[in-house]
């Protein structure tokens, strides 16, 4: 058995059956959508899931307590390190650089070898092993953003890579002008892992449901092109499905040339995300 098999099979076993009583508790106030038995009620409930993306569900997948205090920690540790390096260079950090900047700065601090297995773990586990259906086009724990392959974008504080992604999100501001902005670009592996065990953190380490509203690391696309856009003034809002209801929403459903990665009722585990435009050359 290879490391990444040993920790994908350690992880299989210590997250089943893992949900704190407090959230069990939650869960028998969800009425289930159906009773299991055949591929419809199979559908409904899988429906059921990701238009209630935020609940916790009966089959999800959580984190035990050991596991929910390494949680904790790194998600502490992430929030020190992008308060030190700023938010602009957290967006391309590798994985490496996180690792050498948290050792160099007291502020942040070492991550500890516990802390570093659980991060393994959580990147080499199969994530349709708790709901995520999509791929995974960052397969490595370490992948680099290069620098000269990205531009920041004016006024917006995210990145663009160059070529196809950047020439899309120009299009869409001549053709929708300028109420339409750039709400999230690049994300490298470690924005990733804070932006997820962030949203498994505040819903008691359930895997499931913060993978219904973002993408694991590794599996996001924003990772190799994607890219989120929102309405002028719709702040937060512009994450949520009020989106839908704004002109630059309306405006961008009409140009051809866009298309949105995760559309209404898809079949890769993740709610209707109609802000989401997928460019990704390896679309
Ligand atoms: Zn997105």
């Amino acid at each position: 058995m290879n490391r990444r098999d040993f920790l994908r099979a350690t992880l299989g076993v210590a997250i089943v059956g893992g949900c704190a009583p407090e959230v069990l508790a939650q869960v028998a106030r969800i009425p289930p959508a159906s009773k299991p038995g055949n591929y419809d009620h199979f559908i409904r409930d899988y429906l059921y899931k990701i238009r209630n993306f935020d609940a916790h569900h009966q089959e999800d997948v959580c984190l035990d307590q050991a596991q929910f205090r390494l949680l904790k920690s790194c998600v502490a540790r992430f929030e020190r390190l992008q308060r030190t390096v700023g938010h602009g260079n957290f967006y391309l950090l590798s994985f490496d650089e996180a690792i050498k900047i948290s050792s160099n700065y007291p502020r942040v601090g070492r991550f500890t070898k516990e802390e570093l297995v659980f991060l393994e773990m959580i990147f080499y586990s199969d994530a349709a092993h708790y709901g995520f259906l999509g791929e995974k086009p960052l397969q490595n724990l370490t992948a680099r953003i290069q620098r000269r392959k990205v531009v920041k974008v004016p006024y917006t504080g995210n990145y663009l890579y160059k070529g196809l992604p950047l020439e899309t999100y120009k299009k869409v501001r001549r053709d929708l002008g300028r109420e339409v902005i750039l709400t999230s670009g690049i994300r490298s592996v470690i924005k990733q892992f804070l932006l997820f065990l962030n949203k498994a953190y505040k819903h008691d380490g359930n895997l499931s449901l913060a993978s219904r509203s973002l993408a694991p690391p590794g599996y996001s696309y924003h990772g190799i092109g994607d890219f989120d856009v929102g309405q002028v003034g719709l702040g937060a809002d512009n994450f949520t499905q009020r989106f839908t209801t704004t002109r630059v929403y309306r405006k961008l459903t009409d140009l051809g040339y866009i298309k949105i990665r995760y559309v209404k009722d898809n079949m890769l585990g993740v709610r209707f995300e109609p802000w989401h435009v997928k460019v990704s050359p390896k679309a």
